[in-house]
């Protein structure tokens, strides 16, 4: 299983991260989780192409987990790819339809780019055949707890305390015959995502609050410190951890450098920070980098 960190920040704007996404390679498939903003960049300049992903799984709904999701549908039908799976919890499918639906936001581009001669000439010349079909991505709204079994690899998920009751929210977990990776989404300390990542090999956590830092009391209760995050993985047994989803207030050096610090005076396993393009093969040896 290898996974490419390719975007690791939050809904600001920033040069350094983008917005979430992280694409997990295992055999032949190639699993994106989440689909941030900037992330269809980041999977470029990592080698890949919109069309090798095989499936997109959605934490939760807020902008800064699926802003690329059209670009990265879109781009990967005009490539001639195969319909893409995709799951999510409610309304995605609902968003989908008014994405790629024949009255969707894309309809005009999609009418002209299967009617318009010019494009059809283009689009047989590239090897496709006509009549040109529309983006027909296989969505499949999911729920906290969903599990899915496809052979190689298996998703687990459970309940991710964040935005609700407006937002369904959830964390992942990945199992191969010998790998395990958690990836949290957003979301608060809680039972349940202790549970899902009870001796995974690789955790990213999001992490949206310095040590210290009391300024907003919700946010307080909702969002782990690094000092917490690691406790949690300690408690876990995880052999790794990543944080991730760093606000821009907390991504200069020295910021980085005090999460570095509590995290490792509390976990004595792995821990690092997520950075766009790192990449962690948790078949081989650790290593990071390209
Ligand atoms: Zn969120």
């Amino acid at each position: 299983m290898k996974i490419i960190c390719l975007g690791t920040g939050c809904p600001e704007p920033s040069v350094r991260r983008a917005s979430s996404g992280y694409l997990v390679e295992i055999g032949e498939d190639r699993v994106l989780l989440d689909c941030g903003g900037g992330v269809f960049d980041r999977l470029i300049q990592s080698g890949r192409r919109p069309s090798d992903i095989t499936h997109i799984f959605f934490t939760h709904l807020h902008s800064d987990h699926m802003m690329d999701y059209a670009r990265l549908v879109h781009a990967a039908w005009d490539e001639g790819g195969a319909p893409v799976k995709v799951f999510g919890p409610p309304p995605i499918a609902e968003i989908t339809e008014k994405l790629f639906g024949r009255h969707g936001v894309f309809a005009t581009d999609l009418i002209a780019r299967t009617e318009n001669p010019g494009s059809q000439e283009v689009w047989e010349e590239r090897g496709g055949v006509l009549p040109r079909p529309w983006p027909e991505p296989h969505v499949v709204e999911i729920e906290p707890g969903h599990r899915i079994d496809a052979g190689l690899w298996c998703l687990s998920s459970c309940n991710a305390p964040h935005a609700q009751p407006q937002l369904t929210c959830m964390a992942f977990r990945l199992d191969t015959a010998d790998a395990s990776f958690v990836y949290t989404g957003d979301t608060a300390l809680c039972d349940d995502v202790e549970t899902l990542a009870r001796g995974a090999d690789l955790l990213i956590h999001w992490c949206y609050r310095m040590v210290g830092d009391e300024a907003h009391p919700f946010i307080r209760s909702m969002s782990p410190d690094a000092v917490e995050i690691a406790q949690l993985a300690g408690r876990c047994r995880v052999k790794q951890l990543l944080l991730t989803h760093l606000r821009t207030a907390m991504d200069d050096a020295t910021s980085r450098d005090k999460m570095l610090y509590h995290m490792r005076a509390h976990f004595s396993g792995k821990a690092d920070i997520a950075e766009d393009l790192m990449v962690i093969d948790l078949a081989a040896p650790q290593s990071h980098g390209q």
